[in-house]
């Protein structure tokens, strides 16, 4: 079980669609996510992500987000907001990318109370944000990768995660799903019951 993937993988995931994938109309795995990524925000293309999101095996919008690193932070905001309204007016969760950006989420968050989980892809912290995070969106899941797992303080972050909104993922990385649950110490079964709250129609 994988919950963000940017490629095909045998077991069961969540596919990211590419900004190429947008401009087609078919895509080889059956379950994926629409989203215009917060690094390509100039190029447009909102259109094709609510065409995608009406598609049968589109589980979640985005990745959508805030990357304080990335330019165009106004155009970054304003579709999140986009993304936001669309996966409520869907009823499906919404897939974050978040980068030196907790505290503008935060701020948003205090605005706007979310009607749909929520999945914080690629967490690495601050892991004290956790609690207030929870509390300001209790159907928030977090999913990490083997940027958490290869820092010395990924037990510690872990741990801090509430057991039922824990998630991991490949990502971009080219390594398995298996070979990240082996690093991590964590068995699928632990994390089924996650997987299939967030995404009850992919097969498990
Ligand atoms: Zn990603």
């Amino acid at each position: 079980m994988d919950a963000h993937t940017h490629s095909y993988q045998d077991s069961p995931h969540v596919y990211v669609l590419s900004p190429k994938d947008l401009l087609a109309t078919n895509v080889r795995s059956p379950f994926f996510c629409a989203g215009v990524h917060p690094w390509h925000v100039a190029r447009g293309g909102f259109e094709r992500v609510q065409w995608w999101a009406q598609q049968k095996g589109c589980v979640a919008i985005g990745e959508t987000g805030l990357d304080r690193l990335h330019p165009a932070w106004e155009q970054q905001l304003r579709l999140f907001q986009q993304h936001w309204d669309l996966a409520e007016t869907l009823s499906k969760p919404m897939v974050l990318h978040v980068v030196r950006s907790s505290s503008d989420i935060m701020q948003l968050l205090k605005a706007r109370r979310p009607k749909t989980p929520w999945l914080w892809h690629d967490f690495t912290g601050p892991p004290e944000a956790l609690p207030r995070l929870l509390k300001l969106h209790p159907e928030l899941y977090f999913s990490c990768g083997l940027r958490l797992l290869q820092r010395p303080n990924f037990a510690g972050i872990w741990a801090m995660i509430p057991q039922e909104r824990r998630l991991l993922e490949t990502d971009e990385a080219v390594v398995t799903i298996q070979d990240v649950y082996k690093r991590a110490g964590v068995t699928e079964t632990e994390l089924k019951p996650n997987f299939q709250r967030l995404f009850p129609q992919v097969i498990v």
